[in-house]
């Protein structure tokens, strides 16, 4: 049997102990050992055992200085794939986080072993992030390609030519847009090496050759803009020459139509300061050092560029040589990002001081990334996956190549549905690889599926019976059943009415009685309390004994004093709703009484901020969005009317959308109207929605902003 040298393991385990420093190494240790003993025997192409390959693919992450969860997962990225190894068992001997992770970069392997003929570049990205609700996982997968490109020289050059090809139309694009520069340049080199080796040759010829002359002259710029920074008394973290790669020369030759030389006579260097405030500051100073060539300059710390890169960027000419100097000037912080991306954020030194900022950003890159209307939206995925808790899952292609994940099992109907609401509801037939098949066939793994639609009407009942399985996935299920819940809506609101006059009567007591019997049974409007009695959820008896109760605790109700309420700060009502999680704000530390304003934070409830408090005012005007009428408490209801406004460009169904998401909410919709203009076709849908909390509007509303055609939520204030 042949080992890897043990001093490969060690190597990575050194390296994560010097940024993990109090992390478990053993979980490493364990999963080398599993690896290294279900891998034995098996071969690279290179002739090196092929447990060389996960070490190395672990020590690409170390250098991200990924956790060592992370890394872990790395080692045993391909033990379930290539050996007789289980999910289970993996996640028996290391936790279920880790279990996951493989399991993910296994689904994206076997996607890109089996799909990737069947559809194109694009639709493997969306693919990809479709999939990666664990950015991990693509970050591993990032890692495992990097190293098979490093080991590409072994295979035959058609293979060598496919994969070099897949990496520039998948994985860099990936990198680039996780911003992860760092993989992204190496991939770039290697893939250019496999395709076009004479031109890679001679450029990285040119280089070494240059090598000495050009960084004797950047060491004499960096000199000069040294000594002025710390004149001016900027402390200087770092300036360095900046390299340029292959790839990105290659690439300039090409689309300049310019020679290397000239390509390679723009020196570059990068700045590194300790604020962002020394950043201008520096920038002033190297536009006064030297002549700053006019259109170059590109402020990307005001309006960070889309994969969350923040820097400033300058070019200056060089009096004596003439040549252009392109600079670079950004924080450490901002260094971090522009290398390492969306990495940044699982590195383990950033783990205890995940800043919400960062949080933001993300949430909104991936967004970015996975806002494609025809498809779910990224909440409802997470959704879909927790709720159908599924190990397996199956990726079809719409006609028009789109990828569409469903569970294992699932069916034309449930693929319909997942298109969009009103295909699940008329669905009626469908195609799969072009043959008609019953609605209730199971789908396959790049099963190509069309549906046939009826011009209107809805599901079958028999959709909602398990023992007939046309649907598997929870979303088709709910959305079937809320179809018939709407249909037979009036029909259950005037059976409810029936049954609960005759229960006030019995009672002695009239239909004046109806907004007390709603409260009692914890509902805002009246029709669906008498919905509820309708559809049965709430009996005859239950009416008259819980009207009994409280006309009981009437008559013994006596003065007591209330209680302070535990929380902190005491009383505070958020849009007239009282117990939304609220924090005080450190910088204005606002009291009661105080004018306050409310900021609404990921997952840490509202924060309190005095009205005229400086950061509150930058955050309104940054991001409005998130502002919120607080108050000290007054009494107040549990629900609070909210007027939203939608503006889309009308299509059919569209008031229908609408209330389907204010309905997959829970909340009551008491007023709603619509109207379209004739001259721009612009539909404007009012709704007055009773609001329980800052966290179920925020929801809707951003709900509503997905909808297709919809370009403005905005909640009305009076
Ligand atoms: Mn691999």
């Amino acid at each position: 049997m042949i080992k890897a040298p043990p001093s490969e393991i060690e190597r990575v385990v050194d390296k994560v102990i010097s940024y993990a420093p109090d992390a478990d190494m053993d979980l490493l240790w364990r999963a080398y050992d599993l690896v290294e003993h279900r891998h034995a025997g098996q071969m690279r192409a290179t002739g090196e055992p092929y447990i060389t390959h996960v070490v190395s693919v672990a020590d690409i992450l170390a250098d991200l200085c990924m956790e060592p969860e992370t890394i872990a997962a790395a080692l045993l990225h391909d033990v379930v794939e290539d050996t007789d190894t289980s999910f289970e068992e993996l996640g028996q001997q290391f936790g279920q986080e880790i279990a996951s992770l493989v399991e993910g970069v296994t689904k994206l392997t076997k996607i890109t072993r089996k799909g990737i003929k069947a559809s194109h570049a694009e639709n493997m990205r969306k693919l990809f992030l479709a999939m990666a609700e664990n950015i991990r996982v693509v970050l591993i997968k990032l890692a495992d390609r990097l190293h098979n490109m490093r080991t590409l020289w072994a295979l035959p050059p058609e293979k060598q030519h496919r994969i070099a090809t897949e990496t520039l139309e998948i994985f860099t694009p990936l990198a680039n847009r996780l911003g992860i520069w760092q993989i992204k340049w190496q991939l770039e080199d290697r893939a250019l090496r496999a395709l076009e080796p004479d031109i890679y040759e001679e450029i990285s010829d040119q280089l070494t050759r240059r090598r000495r002359e050009r960084e004797a002259f950047v060491t004499n710029v960096i000199q000069t803009l040294r000594n002025r920074l710390e004149d001016e008394g900027i402390e200087v973290i770092d300036i360095k020459g900046r390299p340029k790669h292959i790839y990105s020369i290659y690439k300039k030759m090409r689309r300049k139509g310019v020679t290397f030389d000239e390509v390679y006579d723009v020196h570059a260097i990068r700045v590194l300061l300790r604020t962002m405030r020394d950043c201008y500051t520096a920038l002033g100073i190297v536009h006064d050092l030297w002549n700053p060539i006019p259109g170059e300059f590109d402020d990307y710390v005001a309006t960070p560029k889309e994969n969350l890169y923040q820097s400033l960027h300058t070019a200056v000419r060089l009096p004596k040589v003439g040549s252009p100097l392109e600079v670079q000037i950004r924080t450490e912080e901002m260094h971090q990002v522009a290398e390492y991306g969306i990495a940044a954020h699982w590195r383990y030194k950033e783990r205890r001081s995940r800043d919400e900022t960062l949080e933001k950003k993300i949430a909104w890159l991936r967004q970015q990334l996975e806002s494609h209307q025809e498809v779910d939206d990224a909440e409802e995925f997470l959704e879909s996956v927790k709720e159908d808790v599924l190990p397996e899952q199956v990726y079809v292609f719409t006609p028009e190549n789109d990828v569409i994940e469903l569970p294992a099992g699932a069916t034309p109907v449930d693929f319909g549905y997942r298109i969009h609401t009103e295909v699940g509801h008329r669905c009626r037939g469908a195609k799969v690889n072009g043959r008609m098949v019953a609605l209730n066939t199971e789908l396959n793994t790049t099963d190509r599926v069309e549906i046939v639609t009826a011009k209107e009407g809805g599901p079958s009942r028999d959709w909602l019976n398990p023992a007939l399985g046309y649907v598997r996935t929870s979303r088709a299920r709910s959305k079937v059943r809320q179809w018939f819940r709407r249909q037979e809506r009036a029909e259950n609101i005037a059976q409810g009415r029936e049954v609960l006059d005759k229960e006030l009567r019995r009672l002695g007591l009239n239909r004046e009685s109806y907004d007390r019997v709603a409260a009692l049974f914890g509902h805002g409007k009246v029709e669906d309390l008498l919905m509820a009695i309708g559809s049965g959820d709430i009996n005859a008896q239950q009416i008259t004994t819980r009207i009994l109760e409280a006309e009981q605790d009437e008559e013994e109700k006596i003065e007591v004093p209330q209680a302070p309420p535990l929380t902190e700060p005491a009383g505070v009502t958020v849009m007239g709703v009282e117990d939304i999680l609220t924090k005080v704000a450190k910088c204005c530390n606002p009291l009661p009484g105080d004018q306050v304003i409310g900021y609404i934070t990921r997952g840490h409830g509202v924060t309190l901020h005095k009205d005229n408090c400086t950061n509150i005012r930058h955050l309104v005007a940054e991001d409005p969005e998130r502002i919120i009428d607080v108050d000290w408490h007054e009494d107040s209801e549990r629900v609070y009317a909210v007027m939203v406004r939608v503006l889309a460009y009308d299509r059919p169904g569209l008031v229908r959308d609408v209330s389907d998401v204010v309905l997959q909410q829970n909340v009551n919709m008491s007023a709603a109207s619509a109207e379209t203009s004739k001259k721009n076709n612009v539909a404007v849908v009012t709704a007055t929605l009773e609001i329980n909390s800052v966290r179920q509007l925020a929801n809707i509303l951003n709900k509503l902003s997905q909808l297709p055609n919809v370009f403005e939520v905005r909640r009305e204030v009076a």
